[in-house]
This record gives structure tokens, C-alpha cells and sequence, in this order.
């Protein structure tokens, strides 16, 4: 069924997206999944360390690609020939938003289509917010990313709190 782009902050990678990612690749011949990022918001991975991370927890998907883009989504998409954006929903919440940016996609790009998968129902609650709120209180990541992760969710968020102490001292 093509190309499809599931575009992202990934920040990090959840189970949550990861159980998007397997769903898509079995309905996609290939799928890119595209931490977009602009130089105006800073998350706490680094976009390429983002990237990363996907690439380590989707290696055994022989279909899936990992890339990066500050690029226009609908613009990416056409540069890579892609039909389709795919979406995880979690809630109603999401709709809202989701929606205008479907409708907004598809006016830029008439040939672009959007698909939402709903989220899996252990996943609904999860977001990368949420998994950040956790590390800087240690709070045990199992469950919320892959084990391939965890050290380096915990170890960024140490080095994170370190700064944010720094700061706070100067
Ligand atoms: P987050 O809200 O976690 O920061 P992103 O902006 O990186 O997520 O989300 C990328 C896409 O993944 C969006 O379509 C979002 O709705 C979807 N998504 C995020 N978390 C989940 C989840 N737990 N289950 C299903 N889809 C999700």
C-alpha cells in the first residue's frame, strides 16, 4: 500500500509509538518514521539522538526507515513520494487537533492522505511527556519505552537535572 510518513517529536520514542510504528509497517509496504523538529522548540533529546533511539527499538522491522526533517510535513512527504500520514489517537483530545492538520495536509498535498490508528488501550495514557515526568522523579521506565532505551532516557534526564541545577545556582 505504498509509502506512508509517521511524523513525530519522538521525544523520547514510547511504547505508545512503537505500537504504532509495528501496526503501520504491516499495512504499508514501507514506512518513515520522521522526528520533526524545528530550531524554535528544544526537547530534551537531540533530533539525530532521537533518531537513534527509533533506529535501536525498530532494527528487527525490515520496512521501516528512521529520518529527520524540519521541512513543511506535506512537503517532506511529496520529496519521498509518500500517499499517506499515518496518527496515533489516544483520546478525543487529539481529535481536535488532528483533524485541522489532516485537512491542512491534504490542501498543500491533494495526493496526501491521512490514517489514524487508535491507540492500544495499555498505551492511551502514555506520551513522551508523561515518560519524562517520570524519569526526573526515577520512577521506574519499564512499561513506558523499550528496555533498549531505558539507561539512556534515565542517564539524559540525570544529565538534564545536573544543567537545570547548575542554572539554578549561577
Ligand atoms: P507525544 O504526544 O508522545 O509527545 P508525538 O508528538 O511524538 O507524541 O506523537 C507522534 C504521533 O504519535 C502522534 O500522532 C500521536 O498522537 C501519536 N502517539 C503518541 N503517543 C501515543 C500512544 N501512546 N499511543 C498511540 N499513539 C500515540
Amino acid at each position: 500500500m505504498g509509502i506512508a510518513i509517521y511524523p513525530g517529536s519522538f521525544d523520547p520514542v514510547t511504547l505508545g509509538h512503537l505500537d504504532i510504528i509495528k501496526r503501520a509497517a504491516t499495512q504499508f509496504d514501507h514506512v518513515i518514521v520522521c522526528v520533526m523538529f524545528n530550531s524554535h522548540k528544544s526537547g530534551l533529546f537531540q533530533p539525530e539522538e532521537r533518531v537513534e533511539l527509533i533506529e535501536r527499538v525498530t532494527s528487527d522491522l525490515g520496512n521501516v526507515e528512521v529520518d529527520m526533517s524540519s521541512q513543511l510535513l506535506a512537503q517532506y512527504a511529496k520529496g519521498k513520494g509518500a500517499s499517506c500520514i499515518v496518527k496515533g489517537l489516544r483520546a478525543m483530545s487529539d481529535f481536535e487537533e488532528e483533524f485541522q492538520m489532516a485537512t491542512i495536509n491534504r490542501k498543500l498535498n491533494p495526493k496526501l492522505d491521512t490514517i489514524f490508528l487508535t491507540a492500544c488501550q495499555d498505551f492511551t495514557y502514555l506520551s513522551s511527556s508523561i515518560v519524562k515526568e517520570m524519569a526526573r522523579y526515577n520512577v521506574k521506565l519499564e512499561g513506558f519505552v523499550s528496555p533498549l532505551i531505558e539507561k539512556d532516557v534515565n542517564q539524559k534526564m540525570k544529565e538534564h537535572l545536573a544543567l537545570e541545577n547548575n542554572r539554578q545556582k549561577k
